[in-house]
């Protein structure tokens, strides 16, 4: 397949509201984006935050109550789901039972009224594609899960849509045909040119498929960015715990530090200064997140040292998580690899102290 150009999405300041008076509820609200064309580019928030609801406008199966989203440059206003260079793969694949797989993937074109002979060969292109030539007279039911999937996958690329959603395509599959098909996602996407707009629950999986990542909570954009600076820079609370683990600890800031940055104290009457500021103001409450793999394990009376007590210790093989308690209660998890040597001696009530890598410590806003 020839790449087309690639289509670029811009959603601006969409809302959607379902229902009216008291039982309205606020499926979206004012959310702005622009997915680049071509980009592998995820909606990804916990169930019921909006993800459906922006991917079906996107597709034209609802409307939105306020904004525009453009494909292209081009207002998508009003057209119908069939007039919009976008398909969309569901979760449960949606084929027809009674059709073989050739049939599934040509039914949009047979709608369409197009040539026969063009069918034919768009049918063999898009399941060559997916790398199911062989099966294209089988019915769905002798198909496995995967490769049901790859049938919806086909029937989507079929008509070469410009914009490919995928609504959870692969939370029915077992871990190892997951982890197969993410591959093949982004071989798709590559080869294609298509931009293709993904929605999952699944942060590991955000973060493994996306060139970029949008966090949704409550019809919000909360934050957009690559895996590496959503992981990395969290700029919320909600994102920090939502996306891998995170140490979070309360805080009050208490001015500006040496050379930029933040001074803070921390309940137990700790200070600490780090570089990153997320626009504290002095004298206000803050919470401070860092992963688990940024914490080090320090000699209780050594300055640097937060006083901390051993909960537990859990062997993972290449890492050993070490959980504690600050002395003012707050849990706190370190994640250390275990290539430098045997896991610490600690058991539970053992002192610790850890020590927060200032670099690293993240200041996010509620
Ligand atoms: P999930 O991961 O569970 O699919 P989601 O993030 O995709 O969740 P949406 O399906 O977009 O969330 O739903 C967002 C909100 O809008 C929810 O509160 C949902 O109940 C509500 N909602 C969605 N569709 C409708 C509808 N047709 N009528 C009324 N409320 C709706």
């Amino acid at each position: 397949m020839t790449p087309r150009d690639p289509a670029s999405i811009e959603v601006e300041e969409v809302s959607k509201r379902f229902g009216h008076g008291e039982g309205a509820v606020l499926a979206l609200d004012r959310v702005s984006l622009t997915i680049a064309g071509n980009e592998f580019f995820t909606l990804l928030g916990p169930s019921g935050c909006g993800k459906t609801t922006l991917l079906r406008m996107i597709a034209g199966f609802e409307e939105p109550s306020a904004g525009t989203i453009r494909l292209a440059g081009q207002p998508l206003d009003h057209l119908p789901p069939f007039r919009r260079p976008v398909n969309t793969v569901f979760q449960s694949y949606a084929l027809f039972p009674h059709l073989t797989v050739a049939e599934n993937v040509a039914f949009g074109l047979e709608m369409q009224r197009r040539p026969k002979s063009e069918i034919e060969a768009e049918v063999r292109r898009a399941l060559a594609m997916v790398r199911l030539e062989g099966l294209a007279g089988r019915y769905p039911r002798q198909l496995s899960g995967g490769q049901q999937q790859r049938v919806a996958l086909a029937r989507a690329l079929a008509n070469r849509p410009r914009v490919l959603l995928l609504d959870e395509p692969l939370s029915a599959l077992d871990l190892k045909l997951r982890k197969e098909m993410q591959l093949e996602l982004k071989r798709l996407r590559a080869e294609t040119g298509i931009t293709f707009i993904f929605v999952t629950h699944d942060q590991e999986e955000a973060l493994t498929m996306s060139d970029r990542i949008a966090v949704m909570d409550h019809g919000r954009v909360l934050q957009v960015g690559t895996p590496a600076e959503i992981y990395d820079r969290p700029r919320t609370r909600f994102v920090a715990d939502f996306i891998g683990e995170t140490n979070l600890i309360e805080a009050v800031c208490t001015g500006a530090g040496e050379g930029g940055g933040t001074r803070f104290r921390l309940a137990g009457g700790e200070e600490l200064a780090v570089p990153d500021t997320n626009g504290i103001a002095p004298g206000t409450k803050a919470t401070l997140a860092i992963r688990p793999e940024r914490i080090e394990l320090v000699d209780p009376a050594s300055a640097a040292a937060l006083a901390a007590t051993v909960e537990a210790v859990v062997y993972l093989g290449t890492d050993t998580v070490y959980r504690a308690r600050l002395a003012d209660g707050t849990p706190v998890q370190a994640r250390i690899q275990n290539r430098s040597g045997p896991t610490l001696d600690l058991a539970p009530g053992d002192p610790l102290g850890v020590r927060l890598v200032p670099e690293a410590v993240r200041v996010v806003a509620e």
